[in-house]
């Protein structure tokens, strides 16, 4: 998951990204098709634009797969620039923000800040089964 934020972003790019649901979906769309699409159910690699922003529909099955799933933010029950906010701030802000403060900023319950920031961590969490180099390759993006 925080492959999504290998490269560091400038803060021009942020702000885009935390005020705008659209361009999360973009960034996701080119995060996860930078090598090209290859639709899961058949493997099509043809592709057409889907219903919602930047998602994509295998012209052959006709399934559509949205930027956003396989990620932690597929069926957020708030905005997704929200939670692109959270989750940059929990991967690669030092300073740990309390999900109060996520609640105030975003003007969002603190519950549900406390849900995603946990979903965060457990993803993280979930990278200690991963194979050492990619292992490697992700405490490289951590730092
Ligand atoms: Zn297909």
């Amino acid at each position: 998951m925080s492959l999504i934020f290998k490269e560091e972003l400038t803060s021009e790019q942020l702000e885009y990204l935390f005020h705008s649901d659209e361009k999360c979906y973009e960034f996701l769309a080119e995060v996860k098709w930078k090598n090209g699409f290859v639709c899961r159910k058949c493997g099509n690699t043809n592709y057409c634009p889907g219903k919602k922003p930047w998602s994509r529909r295998c012209t052959k099955c006709k399934t559509e797969e949205s930027a956003a799933s396989g990620t932690i933010f597929h069926n957020s029950k708030f905005p997704i620039h929200k939670a692109f906010y959270i989750a940059y701030n929990v991967c690669k802000v030092k300073e740990e923000v309390s999900t109060y403060e996520f609640a105030r900023r975003l003007s969002l319950r603190q519950m549900t800040c406390w849900n995603f920031k946990t979903k965060i961590r457990q993803a993280l969490q979930e990278m200690d089964s991963l194979s050492d180099n990619e292992r490697e390759s992700i405490k490289k993006i951590l730092q």
